[in-house]
């Protein structure tokens, strides 16, 4: 019998109904739901499993204030989809010096941000002491800041250029401030579609290594998956078993973020992409199938304000964040930018009662009345103006504007 043949043998409707009450379900009946479950009905199982997961607080859905903090765009790995990075030699090549850091992190903890993402090349230089010196500077002036950042990707690179063991690097890193990983470099995780993509880098198993390394060290993450440069369904479910099966071992993924390949300015030029319906389809089915997964991740920035929404009911519980500033995705074309008077009322016309969330996910503002909302209008997604015209986004990135 063929893996066609197996595929159809199954009974879509038997299994939305196993999972919706809260059964496993396996990857080859993950794959038939994505390929041919009626969306409607894939959309209403996935949130049945998330009402019945946050019973009592189903009603509510979660946003985090954060800052994106891009160190450096100088990148040795050279990702076919990335429209951020320039060679280490080129004269494009910019890095931020650490009271620019810090300015950035004032302003973030200014306008009630309580996160702030460190993401950037794979500098040649920078090793393990590059961020053991930024995140205990960070964590000194800011202790009330959260550093959720990098991945298992720069955790290789960096133990690389120092000569120490991935775990020592986590250790040391983990001392010096970093308080989780953002799982950034996930990408996708089996073989082929990763070498397609980013050849340079680890392979996927290595990824996963790294992040069980972590978790057993304590250090928790989020898990992601870049959707849309071509990869097939088959290898987007097995992106999804290989982090289902070290969740089985390590319980430390708190969230999953599936998030689609913007065209612009890369090496891919926009040849495929995800659609909107292939990206809820995921959502849907990341909820059915991460039965050990607390969280899924709705993207606006990506996939538009209405797919954001749409997610609130294909499974997802949060809507990502209110990014006071955002380069990366910026640089490929991703224009969709918010604010937090926005993001509430995203949240509220989507039926439900937003809050802003810790990074582990703590409600800390329950907006359940709308004459208490915040109106700072300063907290808006901001992108640097050049981001999206040439790539390599430009480190001039003005903030607060004087008003
Ligand atoms: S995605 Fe990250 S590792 Fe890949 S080229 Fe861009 S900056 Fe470098």
């Amino acid at each position: 019998m063929t893996a066609n043949a197996d595929l159809a043998s199954i009974d879509v409707a038997a299994v939305l109904d196993r999972a919706a009450a809260g059964g496993r379900i396996t990857p080859e009946e993950a794959l038939e739901l994505y390929r041919s479950a009626p969306l409607h009905a894939l959309g209403a199982a996935a949130d049945a499993v998330r009402r019945r997961r946050y019973a009592g607080v189903e009603h509510i859905a979660t946003y985090i204030i954060e800052r994106n903090i891009n160190y450096t765009n100088a990148c040795v790995t050279a990702c076919k989809f990335c429209a951020f990075y320039a060679p280490p030699k080129s004269d494009k090549v910019w890095t931020r010096s650490l009271d620019d850091i810090l300015r950035r992190c004032a302003e973030t903890v200014e306008l009630g941000g309580t996160q702030i993402m460190f993401q950037g090349g794979h500098h040649p230089d920078f090793g393990v002491e590059y961020y053991e010196e930024h995140f205990s500077a960070i964590k000194k002036e800011f202790p009330q800041l959260v550093i959720h950042s990098l991945g298992a990707s720069e955790v290789e690179h960096m133990a690389r250029i120092s000569g120490v063991s991935a775990e020592e690097a986590i250790r040391r890193i983990h001392a010096a401030g970093l308080d989780s990983f953002a799982g950034a470099g996930a990408e996708l995780l089996p073989e082929r579609p990763r070498k397609a993509i980013a050849p340079l880098k680890e392979s996927g198993e290595r990824w996963l290594e790294i992040m069980e390394i972590a978790h057993n060290l304590g250090v928790e993450s989020t898990s992601t998956m870049l959707m849309g440069t071509g990869e097939t369904n088959a290898e987007r479910i097995e992106h999804l078993r290989m982090i289902r099966d070290v969740q089985d071992r390590t319980g430390g993924f708190r969230a999953f973020i599936p998030y689609t390949y913007q065209p612009q300015n890369n090496v891919l030029r926009g040849r495929t992409q995800a659609t909107v319906f292939e990206y809820l389809r995921m959502i849907a089915v990341a909820r059915l199938f991460l039965d050990n997964v607390a969280h899924i991740q709705g993207s606006w920035l990506t996939t538009g304000k209405e797919a954001g929404q749409l997610s609130l009911h294909y499974g997802a519980d949060d809507l990502g964040s209110v990014m006071l500033e955002e380069n990366v995705v910026s640089s490929a074309g991703a224009k969709h930018r918010s604010n937090l008077v926005e993001m509430i009322d995203l949240i509220r016309k989507a039926g439900r009662v937003p809050a802003q969330r810790a990074t582990t996910y703590e409600h800390l503002h329950i907006h359940d009345d709308p004459a208490n909302d915040p109106v700072d209008h300063r907290v808006v997604s901001h992108l640097s103006s050049t981001a999206l015209e040439g790539g390599t986004a430009h480190p001039e990135l003005k903030l607060i504007t004087s008003d």
